[in-house]
């Protein structure tokens, strides 16, 4: 369906530190692949989120540093909303290109003061309608000189009432994971200020009616039975059937928003965190509305039609985090919707209907990505943290990597080897190599007779039809939130590619293009650039950068992603062709250049505060400085690195048209295309003798065109400046394609 309203609501990230990989697959990338689809099928499509800045976790990091919480916030935020761009979720720019109406997308923060505003605002609805509960509860009071606090949980520690473990907290222990009441702690203390005396104290808050809303939320489940997943159905009737009760939603903590109320007694006192951020959802499409559209507009992404269609919201969030989003939230919109009828307490609610604020349609929470089998975890800094892995890795890269391995339906794991591995075999093998060979091949071409004028699809009806079928197979698993399923079937087009270029050997036909069998061959290499115009589109929700850079490669000029997602089996748009050099969309990864990295980072790490990097075990290497002979210019390791050499075996040595002293020489690499090197090397070998012979080239030598034809690196050979020259070969055999160092 096309031009339907579509919310799409991002867990909002607790500005307490920076984002590690495991958030990264589970809340973060899932919904920038789904919002970029949704314009592709030109849905209109809002997507909010933004930091999670109040709560004691943030307060603690900062009276641990000494720094003020505002400080703390502002660092993450920033670190955080960088990071999200750099890995290229789309929360710039505000304004859908194609305008207002088509939606956008704001990353907020709860500090903003609107935010404060329109929770103030729903805090006042809901007690007025009478869904809050005044409460006394007791809470640890830390005695001072000036008068002192009350602590909340993370602020006192002691020893478990279960276990006996030492630094238990409040109200759990870590140790067993237990919950208790405060009064039950052992030997509690203030974790601040373990020497100031503390005690219990009596302290009011209000609390949700949640019970209140206990049948509607069943009921509610029960619609949505078709639509979640199995871990989300689950979770949510587990709680339901433990029966809902009353919830605190303030608490004795200064960092957050005040309450709305006069009167002494409410000082000290603020919204819960967990209250305020959930309404994140509905503030943030407001105050994209009002900035960036009109202030009503939000209503078409947040109220259900007069005609009774609600708008289609999809919350991305990590599995522990499902109750609040199918139960908490929902409990909280239909309160909202009841107040606004100007109903209370005394009346049931309902689901919602017309005009009222819609409630989730589908919550595709993810089960977790684990580190190396090892859960991620911000406090004991085992992670991977994600503005450093982008500082040395093609963002693509880690988004193809999560896809593929995303912990839809349950837990998967993150490691280095199947990391590199994944990009090398599947992303670059099949998919990289493919639309390279077809945009090096078509370079070859003599200028008068371009691939397009080869263009025939009468030859390539079955490979259309296969095509078409992938397309609908991948759009149905993006519809059902099956993003690893959906990159499987766009892989699996490359590699259709593959094999029909494999099959037609279109290089054969490259010197006589009126040979025999030349016309169904090259036309099969012109249906290449559809192919690959096909992979740039279906790629594009997952690999924006390099679907982009493909895009111009292929001559389409714009974004690719205001490119329909149906025009991509559209097999009869005007051929066109790039102007620059075709470069390799994607770098080879080496794998133990990244563990040399990740082990030297980790030590930094550990001698700073700063959590850059940690990998168990790493330890930072001493760097020696050798001295060496005067007069020897230096080349520093990193940068002898850079050169990749490889084992490559000469298949076939023709003589070059256009310039005398040169071989085009065809050599097996161990990819499935080959590639083809231009070497002067008619003076010191006949071709028979060069046929067969396994040399070493440098493999990622930018390609150059020499004399029309593309070069594609360079073989090693020694020189002794005095007319001799031989080959730099292997002894013995060994595969094509392994590093030389
Ligand atoms: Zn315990």
């Amino acid at each position: 369906m096309s031009g339907e309203h579509v919310l799409i609501c991002v867990a909002w990230p607790y500005a307490n530190g920076p984002l590690h990989l495991g958030h990264v697959a589970g809340c973060y990338l899932p919904p920038d692949i789904q919002a970029r689809f949704e314009r592709a099928k030109g849905n209109r499509v809002l997507m909010v989120s933004g930091s999670d800045e109040h709560g004691t976790p943030i307060t603690v990091t900062a009276e641990t540093q000494g720094i003020s919480p505002q400080e703390v916030v502002d660092k993450y935020h920033e670190i955080n909303t960088k990071a999200l761009m750099d890995l290229g979720c789309t929360w710039e720019p505000n304004i859908d290109p194609r305008g207002p109406e088509f939606g956008g997308s704001l990353f907020n923060r709860t500090s903003d003061p609107e935010h404060y505003e329109i929770v103030s605002d729903n805090f006042m609805k809901l007690m007025d309608a009478g869904l809050f509960e005044r409460k006394v509860m007791q809470q640890y009071y830390e005695l001072r000189e000036d008068g002192g606090r009350f602590l909340p949980d993370r602020y006192v520690e002691g020893e478990c009432p279960n276990c006996g473990a030492e630094g238990a907290r409040g109200d759990q222990c870590d140790e067993c994971g237990v919950t208790y009441e405060a009064h039950e702690l052992k030997n509690p203390k203030s974790k601040m200020n373990p020497e100031a005396s503390i005690e219990i104290r009596d302290t009011e808050h209000f609390f949700y009616r949640l019970d209140f809303f206990q049948e509607v939320l069943e009921e509610h489940a029960i619609q949505r039975q078709g639509v979640w997943k199995p871990n989300v159905k689950a979770m949510t009737k587990q709680w339901l059937d433990m029966g809902l009760r009353p919830r605190a939603v303030t608490r004795d903590l200064d960092w957050g928003i005040p309450l709305p109320l006069d009167g002494d007694e409410w000082d000290g006192k603020c919204i819960y965190v967990w209250f305020e951020a959930v309404q994140g959802y509905y503030s943030c499409a407001k105050l994209w509305a009002k900035r960036f559209s009109n202030s009503e507009d939000y209503e078409k992404w947040w109220k259900i039609s007069e005609n009774g269609k609600p708008p289609r919201h999809l919350y991305f969030l990590g599995k522990d985090n499902i109750p609040f989003h199918t139960v908490i939230w929902p409990a909280i919109i239909m309160g909202l919707n009841h107040a606004n009828k100007g109903l209370d307490i005394n009346t049931p609610p309902s689901l919602p209907g017309p005009r009222d604020l819609s409630l989730e349609d589908n919550v595709p929470a993810m089960e977790y990505l684990m580190l190396a089998g090892g859960q991620f975890s911000k406090s004991r800094k085992h992670a991977v943290w994600l503005p450093s892995f982008l500082e040395r890795f093609d963002p693509d890269t880690l988004r193809y990597y999560l896809s593929i391995n995303m912990p839809e339906a349950h837990d998967t794991d993150f490691n280095w080897p199947d990391f590199v591995e994944k990009i090398n075999s599947e992303l670059i093998a099949a998919y990289g190599n493919f639309v390279h060979r077809v945009l090096t091949l078509g370079a070859r071409l003599p200028d008068e007779r371009p691939l397009s004028t080869f263009d025939n699809l009468s030859h390539c009806t079955d490979e259309m039809e296969k095509l078409e079928t992938l397309h609908q197979h991948a759009t149905s698993s993006l519809e059902r939130h099956r993003y690893k399923e959906a990159l499987r079937t766009i892989m699996s087009a490359a590699q259709l590619g593959n094999q029909m270029l494999q099959a037609a050997t279109p290089w054969k036909f490259l010197k006589d293009l009126d040979a025999d069998g030349s016309k169904e061959s090259m036309a099969k290499l012109a249906f290449g650039w559809r192919l690959s115009r096909y992979l740039a589109i279906m790629t594009h929700p997952f690999l924006p950068f390099s679907a982009q850079r493909l895009w111009e490669s292929l001559g389409e000029s714009g974004d690719v992603a205001l490119a329909s997602w149906d025009s991509a089996t559209d097999w009869t748009v005007p051929y066109k062709w790039g102007e620059s050099e075709p470069t390799p969309l994607f770098q080879r990864l080496d794998l133990e250049e990244i563990l040399s990295q990740e082990k030297s980072l980790a030590g930094e790490a550990s001698d700073s505060n700063d959590p850059g990097h940690s990998v168990k075990g790493g330890k930072k290497k001493k760097k020696e400085v050798k001295k060496m002979p005067e007069g020897t210019t230096h080349l520093d390791f990193e940068t002898f690195m850079e050169v990749e050499l490889r084992v490559g075996k000469i298949v076939s040595v023709s003589d070059h048209e256009n310039a005398d002293k040169l071989y085009v020489v065809a050599i097996d690499d161990g990819s499935e295309s080959g590639r083809t090197i231009c070497a002067g090397l008619k003076e010191y070998y006949t071709a028979d003798e060069m046929v067969g012979k396994s040399v070493v080239f440098v493999a990622n030598l930018k390609p150059r065109k020499l004399r029309g034809i593309m070069s594609e690196g360079m073989m090693l050979a020694a020189d002794d400046g005095n007319g001799g020259v031989k080959l730099v070969t292997i002894d013995g055999d060994i595969a094509t394609g392994s590093q030389v160092r």
